[in-house]
């Protein structure tokens, strides 16, 4: 079978076998499932919990996405504060035209999906 979004299932090994979502009555692989939430909970919610790491061996640069990097932000500033034994970096983006913000506190760099980041429209 093909889902509505023209992919097939997704195969997650956790799972065993291949699946995916519905939503708003139509079936999306997980990475376009995953898309649409994001999405969806940007323009209703006004939150998404995105995902911030610097990319190895690009001078350090940053990416900042959802889980499956199907929502992906190339226009971001980062500001980083190096505390003893923290590192806080606070993200300020735009959206559909609007302002988002968020902040993040870790240990050090170490998965890039370990590496959440609560964001939030600006008001
Ligand atoms: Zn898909």
């Amino acid at each position: 079978m093909k889902c509505d979004c023209g992919h097939e299932p997704t195969f997650w090994i956790d799972y065993g076998e291949p699946g995916y979502d519905v939503i708003d009555g139509k079936t999306l692989c997980y990475a376009c499932g995953n898309r649409n939430d994001t999405i969806n909970g940007m323009r209703r919610e006004g939150e998404a919990i995105l995902h911030l790491y610097k990319k190895k061996g690009k001078n350090g640069k940053f990416h900042l996405g959802n889980y499956w990097s199907t929502v992906v932000f190339k226009d971001f500033s980062v500001v980083e504060i190096f505390g003893r034994d923290n590192i806080r970096r606070d993200v300020v983006f735009k959206f559909e035209g609007q302002k988002w913000y968020g902040v993040q506190v870790i240990k050090n760099e170490s998965s890039p999906y370990s590496n959440p980041i609560n964001c939030r429209r600006k008001r």
